[in-house]
């Protein structure tokens, strides 16, 4: 028994515990090499060690004992990518259901103070009540071709944006989502201009760290468009920031305008005078961007702050529905849909129904002037 461990030297060496080696063991799991039929001391051999810091590592992952012995009956690399695929989706699952309860948050009744009441406003400032109520809905959508979605969005109240990730495999998907969170982590202070323009700021420079650490996300980019509900003194104002070719429009009066200028090959053309607007969305090098957050270190976003007076519609989007649907078709359904969520799903489906060619992303926030404070 001279090369053998005792279980407390096994214990120390693979940084499991005696108990949890025991209750491994039970289970099918690392079983002692050896136990010695007078003391019932057990002995592991040193070379069960690999395969206890295995254990060790699937356990950290959060892997069931159980799987880990199906696993290590027949261990193939396949089942690790299986069991990180299962993360992501529980993880992205988890993300939504807490992107929708920011939106529910956004829709609950108003009371003075609550974070209902347009969180975040500087309504307080002013000592008077939220005037506005916000409601959103979102939906994204891989789309009929692409094989991932690589599209990413925020409803976070007072704070709204879509994120479109450019780079191969999963490194698209990595760069919207880095870009979304980091601007929802970053977007502090008191709502405004500054506090977005720092967090797009903070959000590019994330974004381009992490191209330039990770050789699998090297060229990794990605859009971003957001948009913060301003309210100062019963009036209403949108901070408007965009890098790319996602979009923000207002809708109100059966009227569409957009937000944002697309920073494309296609729209500088159009603004040199040399191709018509009319030919920008169909045109085949539309989506050739002439800026995005990962492309350099430092990418200053484009903001503006428009005017909202009255109840308006929201719309922010990736060009996954603009490719597929103009103006009026958009128009159309933002008119018809009741609520928020109704008009961003029909608008998914719009866009999937006219050929679903790229992932499809879209916020919907209902602006309402509250006619009681006023
Ligand atoms: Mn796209």
């Amino acid at each position: 028994m001279d090369e053998l461990l005792a279980i407390g030297e096994f214990a120390a060496r693979s940084g499991l515990s005696a108990k949890v080696l025991r209750s491994y063991a039970a289970a099918g799991l690392l079983v002692p090499a050896a136990v010695d039929p007078w003391s019932g001391y057990r002995y592991y051999a040193p070379g069960q060690l690999p395969e206890a810091r295995l254990i060790r590592l699937l356990r950290q992952a959060g892997i069931p004992v159980g799987e880990i012995a199906a696993f290590l009956r027949e261990p193939r690399p396949e089942q690790l990518q299986h069991w990180e695929r299962e993360l992501d989706r529980e993880a992205a699952a988890r993300r939504r259901a807490l992107a929708e309860a920011r939106g529910a948050l956004g829709t609950l009744a108003r009371s003075p103070g609550s974070p209902a009441a347009l969180a975040g406003s500087p309504a307080g400032q002013d000592g008077g009540m939220a005037m506005v109520t916000l409601a959103a809905g979102s939906a994204t959508d891989r789309g009929r071709v692409r094989e991932s979605n690589q599209d990413s969005l925020l409803v976070s109240p007072p704070l709204f944006a879509v994120a479109d990730g450019l780079g191969g495999h999963r490194a698209g998907d990595v760069a919207s989502q880095l870009a979304i969170e980091t601007l929802r982590d970053r977007f502090s202070g008191p709502p405004g201009t500054e506090a977005l323009a720092t967090a797009v700021a903070e959000a590019g420079r994330a974004v381009w760290q992490r191209a330039d650490s990770d050789p699998a996300l090297e060229g990794m980019g990605t859009t971003l468009t957001a948009v913060v509900v301003l309210e100062r003194e019963g009036q209403v104002r949108l901070a408007v920031a965009n890098v790319g070719d996602s979009r923000a429009y207002l809708f109100q009066h059966g009227q569409l305008s957009l937000l944002t200028r697309d920073d494309t090959v296609v729209q500088a053309l159009i603004d040199a005078g040399e191709i018509e607007p009319e030919r920008g969305r169909t045109h085949p090098q539309r989506s050739l961007l002439t800026r995005a957050l990962g492309m350099s270190p430092v990418v200053e976003a484009d903001i503006s702050v428009p005017a909202v007076t009255g109840s308006a519609r929201l719309l922010l989007c990736s060009d996954g529905l603009t490719t597929e649907a103009d103006d009026d078709q958009i128009a159309a359904v933002l008119a018809a849909a009741e609520r928020p969520d109704d008009a961003a799903t029909a608008l998914v489906r719009l866009a999937n129904d006219n050929g679903g060619s790229d992932n499809i992303t879209v916020v919907v926030v209902d602006i309402a002037a509250d006619p009681q404070a006023q």
